[in-house]
């Protein structure tokens, strides 16, 4: 009996590991897939202006033919300022970060930083400027320390702890047994919603490009959490060009421009003060936010 059990035990231990390497190739591939929809042209040169104002400049895009996702977009983030876009779920936020990546090309118009289109220039270049804290952060089955220092190889230990102790999730990591060495992902610890975020906050910090783009977590973190997450990504901002796409207005108060997006249309856009005496749409998103969030007075 005790003979039987052990081999199928031993099955059963690389079954596990058989379909989790599966699952990790599977995210490879959904990757390796968008990696694939665009390509470098055969004269795309390094970006020569990382640190150049970004432009959108009428931009159309559709994922399918016939169903228009964004249309006629333009707006500037000049250098070292902080553009953010609300709207609606589904309005086309995350697709605009998703352009400025090139993940995907746009079908009208074009996006240009330092004045160079975007298409004209390196992917791995392009990716070399920006920054991404996306909505959800896919960790690596690997320690935190290759997890944070991914966004910047070969940095040392005291460059990936001063980046943790900026995006605060040091404390947290010190407090595991194994600390750096600790495995994080589906295979090892797993990190909440907010660490998560911090995590992809610090590789940001590492990584220090010029331009970053904030996709921020819809799921409601504890507003204690919120307001700390929101005071580290304003740390990590500063001075860079920034994109944010915000579902909680307090993020974008002191934006340069805010734009608001409906089915993929910018149908509101100036400064929030400019937006509240304007008393339209974003007046409107601002009231219901102020109302949720004020406390029940019994
Ligand atoms: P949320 O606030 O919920 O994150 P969003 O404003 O960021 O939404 P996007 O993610 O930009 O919205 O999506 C805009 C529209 O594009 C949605 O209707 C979505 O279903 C569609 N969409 C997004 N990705 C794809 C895709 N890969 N293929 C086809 N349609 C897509």
């Amino acid at each position: 009996m005790i003979q039987l059990y052990i081999p199928l035990n031993f099955l059963g231990v690389i079954y596990r590991e058989i379909k989790q390497s599966l699952t990790d190739l599977d995210k490879m591939f959904v990757l390796m897939e968008k990696e694939r929809e665009v390509r470098d042209g055969a004269d795309a040169k390094p970006l020569a202006q990382p640190d150049g104002t970004v432009h959108f400049e009428d931009v159309s895009f559709a994922y399918e033919p016939d169903r228009p996702i964004l249309q006629h977009v333009s707006f500037e983030i000049p250098a070292g300022k902080t553009v953010a876009v609300v709207g609606p779920s589904g309005s086309g936020k995350s697709t605009l970060a998703r352009l400025l990546y090139r993940f995907y090309d746009v079908q009208d118009g074009r996006i240009t930083i330092g004045g160079e289109d975007i298409r004209t220039v390196t992917q791995a270049s392009l990716r070399q400027a920006i920054g991404i804290v996306p909505q959800d952060t896919v960790l690596f089955n690997d320690t935190i320390e290759y997890n944070i220092a991914y966004g910047r190889p070969g940095a040392t230990r005291e460059q990936v702890e001063a980046a943790a102790q900026a995006a605060r999730i040091h404390g947290f990591i010190a407090a595991t047994p194994k600390g750096y060495a600790t495995t994080v992902g589906e295979r090892g610890l797993k990190l909440s919603g907010g660490e998560k975020q911090r995590v992809a906050i610090a590789r940001t910090l590492l990584k220090n490009p010029p331009i970053v783009i904030f996709d921020e977590a819809t799921s409601a973190l504890d507003s204690a959490n919120e307001r700390a997450i929101q005071a580290e990504l304003k740390s990590a901002a500063q001075n860079k060009t920034t994109l944010v796409i915000a579902h909680r207005l307090s993020t974008v108060v002191d934006a340069h421009e805010i734009l608001v997006l409906e089915s993929g249309v910018v149908v509101e856009r100036g400064t929030h003060v400019d937006l509240l005496a304007r008393q339209g749409r974003y007046a409107q998103m601002w009231t219901l936010q102020k109302v949720e969030a004020a406390p029940v007075v019994l």
